[in-house]
This record gives C-alpha cells, sequence and structure tokens, in this order.
C-alpha cells in the first residue's frame, strides 16, 4: 500500500482557518491569531459581532467536523452542511485589515505564497517512506482504520512560527507563517505528518479493544479528574515516538532537558515517551514481537498511573 498526503492549499480553507480561530470558539483554541485579528481589523464592531454569533454556531459542531469545515470551505462555502455559517462567512471575507485589504485578498494572497510548497512537501513525504512503519504499527495497532490518502491542509497563520495543527475528522492540517523559512517549513512539515499518523494508525481504537487498560483507566480518571483519557495519553506516546522520535530524529532526552520550562502537559508528555521510546522502538526494530509488545505497553500504563 501507498499512502499519500494530499496537499491542500486554498484560500477559503484559509479565511475559514483565520476565523474559526479568531473566534475562540473553544478554549483550546489557542488565542494567538485571535490577538491578531482584532489588532489588525480595521471595523471593531462588525468583526465583534461577526466573531460572537460564528462562535456560538460553531460550538455545535465540536472539533469532530473541523476537517469537514475545511473541506466545506475547499469547496466554496457551497453545500447545504454549514450553510447557516454562510452569511456570516461572506462578512468576515469583506472585512477590511489595517494595510488596506480584506480578508478575502489577504487569503488570496497567502494562497498564492503557500501554494509553491505544495511541490516541496509532497516530495519530503514521499521521501519519509511512512508505508513500512505504518504497515508495522497496523499489526500491534489493528483496529484502525486504513486510509491510503488523506488531505492535508496547509493554512496560513499571520503569527511568525505558529504551527498549530490537527486531525480532527478523515484529514489533517497546519498552519504556515509568512514569509517561509526553511525552518518554518520543516515544523508545519512534521506538524502534518504527526498529525497524519493520529489517523493512519489511530492507537488508541486498539488501546480501548484492550480490557486491561480500561481497568487502569478507571484508577487513572479518578487521579487526572478532567485531562485526557490514558488511552488518548498513551496514543501520543506512539505517535511521539513513531514520528517525533523515529522518523524526524528527536532526541528524547534532549527534549526532556529542553523543556523543563515548557507547560507541565508538555513536559510530562516528553517524560513519558523518553520511558515509552524503547518499547515502540524494540518492536518497529523487530527485538520484541506484536504479544510481547502489547504487555509492555500494558505495563507501561500501570508504572505511569501509579506515578501519578
Ligand atoms: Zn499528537
Amino acid at each position: 500500500m501507498q499512502i499519500n498526503l494530499k496537499f491542500i492549499v486554498d484560500a477559503n480553507a484559509i479565511a475559514w482557518h483565520l476565523l474559526d480561530y479568531a473566534s475562540n470558539w473553544h478554549y483550546y483554541v489557542h488565542e494567538n491569531l485571535g490577538k491578531w485579528v482584532k489588532k489588525n481589523v480595521v471595523e471593531r464592531d462588525k468583526l465583534h459581532n461577526i466573531l460572537e454569533s460564528y462562535a456560538n454556531m460553531r460550538t455545535p459542531f465540536g472539533w469532530q467536523e473541523e476537517i469537514n469545515l475545511l473541506n466545506w470551505a475547499a469547496r466554496g462555502f457551497s453545500d447545504e452542511m454549514f450553510s447557516k455559517l454562510r452569511p456570516l462567512v461572506n462578512d468576515w471575507l469583506e472585512l477590511k485589515l489595517n494595510d488596506g485589504r480584506t480578508i478575502k485578498e489577504a487569503a488570496n494572497q497567502a494562497e498564492a505564497q503557500i501554494y509553491p510548497y505544495v511541490e516541496i512537501l509532497q516530495s519530503k513525504f514521499a521521501a519519509l517512506n511512512v508505508d513500512e512503519m505504518v504497515g508495522k504499527l497496523h499489526k500491534l495497532l489493528p483496529e484502525a482504520e486504513i486510509f491510503d490518502e488523506l488531505p492535508a491542509y496547509v493554512v496560513w497563520s499571520p503569527i511568525e512560527g505558529s504551527t498549530q495543527g490537527g486531525a480532527n475528522g478523515a484529514g489533517v492540517y497546519s498552519e504556515i507563517g509568512i514569509p517561509t523559512s526553511e525552518k518554518t517549513l520543516e515544523s508545519t512539515f512534521e506538524v502534518l505528518v504527526h498529525e497524519a499518523f493520529h489517523k493512519l494508525v489511530d492507537p488508541s481504537v486498539t488501546f480501548d479493544s484492550w480490557k486491561e487498560l480500561e481497568e487502569i483507566d478507571q484508577k487513572y480518571e479518578h487521579i487526572q479528574e478532567g485531562n485526557q483519557s490514558l488511552n488518548g495519553h498513551l496514543e501520543e506516546m506512539v505517535i511521539y515516538s513513531a514520528v517525533d522520535v523515529m522518523l524526524f530524529g528527536e532526541d528524547p532526552k534532549v527534549m526532556l532537558e529542553t523543556n523543563v520550562k515548557s507547560s507541565p502537559k508538555y513536559k510530562q508528555m516528553w517524560e513519558h515517551t523518553y520511558k515509552f521510546f524503547p518499547i515502540l522502538d524494540d518492536y518497529v526494530k523487530g527485538r520484541a514481537e506484536a504479544d510481547i509488545t502489547k504487555e509492555r505497553i500494558i505495563a507501561f500504563a500501570r508504572e505511569i498511573v501509579g506515578n501519578f
């Protein structure tokens, strides 16, 4: 099987993503794009009304519709599915920025600036040759849905270095800053591949079928109230180990040391990845079979829950 990411750069998707994040419709949305929009849009009152109405209408769709909404935008906001958002989107596109452009014009320009990177991203992805890794992970984590192609949206961030991304629905996206340095392009690429593995391998679907984890999870939820589920956390361990460490060569020990002062959640992610990585490495390199690896993952889960 040949896995393909279909990189998409589209002005409507770019404009919609900016609106979606500027509206701050959910507390997971990072507020940096919202701050930029408030600083750069001329018509403040109009903006305020659009963002507020949009956030209210957006909330019921939830995170799972994010890729569907990008698809909808890329089809020119034309189909019925989200038609009630359309009037707000129209008003949004006509808002004027301090530099004289409308949002629509800014998005068109961003599209033209990002578009040349599609070919580079495509060849970077082909060179990464993920098929073998994904194939092995499917044998360990067989419950995942199989995708041979995923849409991968590359959207504009007016904030330098911002590469927020996601995999909410059947596809992935990441922001890219303009002007784009080699470093910016590389981080956008790494985010897209990281997010793509969440879809391509989808470890928590298999973890949900492991009875032992269910028992451990009950204890975990008790300790980690309101936070990510145990299986969601284990999924990140798999993705960080497979993508960030194995494919992109991050050293978990160095990441741990350089992130001592990061958010507690991110720091913990690397602490746990540092411990988890050898389990996946042994499996991928053929030093441990799938059934042994499953036992080791369960033992790892027991250990981290005990340590929380
Ligand atoms: Zn992730």
